[in-house]
């Protein structure tokens, strides 16, 4: 087991022992937020037939010779019907957007461009250009083409493309289970009156919640006293799920009994400590195969240390390829806390100012009991482990929280 490492080590090492789990066919409404497992490739050219991109008349160029031109008008073609195969030099047919194109015919002159004349012909007032407001079949996909490849995101609007192509059954990666495990004798239920001595339990409904907000599918928390058989109980409970995630216990106090339970179970640590705040107790390692982790109980640290490194985990095992989010260079608007040796990562507030550059600040006393410097943050201030000090002005890397698109 490696003692103390970088957050970049922590994250490689974890990214080394977690793959992408075996694929499932799931039905098209249940595809959202999921990733495809294979490539796809779209059978069919979209749009399937040439049509009308406009409501008009589609002509023959060649019978508008002078302008206004008169021209008979035979059938109308509404989209979802079929246009007649022939009409004779002189005649078009009135039709409606996304109606299938004749043949025969080479332009559609839109309504705006025409008038009815008291016998039901029509008269072009402008010459349309060869092809104008005709939509070609494969304009927007050719088939064969390879539109996704695995790891795509499952979005909006790659369900609205998966069904056009006729996907109807997507192949995903099936979602990892996980375990939340909360463990101190002091945690009671959120639903519980307050007694001397106890707190209420925060971390089984916030990291479930993350995990949630991750596309994991989620047992529920299991809370545990600071008892070895009780969290042995769990333990065996936890290997129900792919990914186990343990809070508390995990530091050097006297009640911290997490790492040696799980040791009695064969737990292969890979790493203990992060050279990071929040979060620096953390522990990783391999239980039959799974990822276990141990984050510490501070609530903000346990946040921390699941945004950072059990997601990524989750995103992998779900087949994402590149699995940490984007940072963006941002202005720090005032000085926040640092020294050397230690990888901050600083909750902050940033916003886009008018001269296009972001700034940011932190939230306020960053403690890591302090729920509010991360409540009241939209983003990660990276401030590397070699930085001494965060003077104002200073550039910095951020990071969105996964949470700061919301209103
Ligand atoms: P530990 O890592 O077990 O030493 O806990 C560190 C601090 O986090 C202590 O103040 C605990 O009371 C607190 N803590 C641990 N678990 C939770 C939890 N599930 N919810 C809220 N606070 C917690
Ligand atoms: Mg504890």
């Amino acid at each position: 087991m490696r003692e103390f490492v970088s957050v970049d080590e922590a994250r490689a090492l974890i990214l080394d022992h977690v793959k992408p789990l075996p694929v499932e066919q799931v039905p098209l409404a249940q595809a959202l937020g999921r990733r495809l497992a294979e490539p796809v490739v779209s059978h069919d050219n979209i749009p399937p037939f040439p049509n009308a991109a406009m409501d008009g008349y589609a002509v023959r160029q060649a019978d508008i010779v002078q302008l206004p031109a008169l021209l008979r008008v035979v059938a109308t073609v509404g989209a979802g019907q079929l246009p007649p195969e022939v009409v004779p030099k002189g005649a078009c047919v009135q039709i409606m957007t996304g109606a299938p194109l004749p043949h025969w015919a080479d332009a559609v002159v839109p309504l705006e461009w025409t008038e009815v004349d008291s016998e039901g012909r029509v008269r072009i007032l402008q010459r349309p250009a060869a092809g104008e407001n005709i939509r070609p079949s494969g304009q927007d996909v050719q088939a064969g083409q390879l539109l996704f490849a695995p790891g795509q995101p499952i979005t909006p609007p790659v369900v609205a493309m998966l069904a056009t192509i006729g996907v109807a059954q997507v192949p995903v990666f099936r979602r990892p289970r996980l375990r939340v495990v909360v463990t101190g004798d002091e945690l009671v239920d959120p639903s519980q009156a307050l007694t001397p001595g106890h707190i209420r339990d925060s971390a089984g409904p916030g990291l479930t919640a993350q995990a949630q907000w991750a596309g994991a599918e989620v047992l529920p928390p299991l809370r545990v006293p600071d008892d070895r058989q009780k969290l042995e109980k769990a333990v065996v409970q936890a290997l129900e799920a792919d990914v186990l995630v343990f809070s508390g216990g995990v530091s050097v106090g006297l009640y911290d009994l997490v790492r040696q339970v799980l040791d009695a179970y064969g737990t292969a640590w890979l790493f203990w400590k992060i050279r990071q705040r929040p979060g620096k107790p953390m522990a990783f390692g391999l239980l039959e195969g799974k990822p276990v982790f141990g984050l510490p109980g501070n609530p903000v640290s346990s946040a921390l240390c699941f945004d950072q490194y059990v997601v990524p985990a989750l995103r992998r095992m779900q087949g994402q390829q590149s699995v940490l989010r984007p940072r963006f260079p941002a202005v720090l608007e005032a000085p926040t806390p640092k020294k050397a040796g230690l990888y901050f990562f600083t909750r902050g507030v940033a916003r886009a100012a008018n001269d296009g550059k972001l700034y940011v600040h932190d939230t306020g006393p960053q403690g890591s009991n302090l729920y509010h410097s991360m409540v009241r943050a939209n983003c990660l201030i990276h401030l590397p482990e070699a930085l001494e000090k965060a003077p104002a002005g200073l550039e910095v890397f951020i990071e969105w929280l996964p949470w700061a698109m919301e209103p």
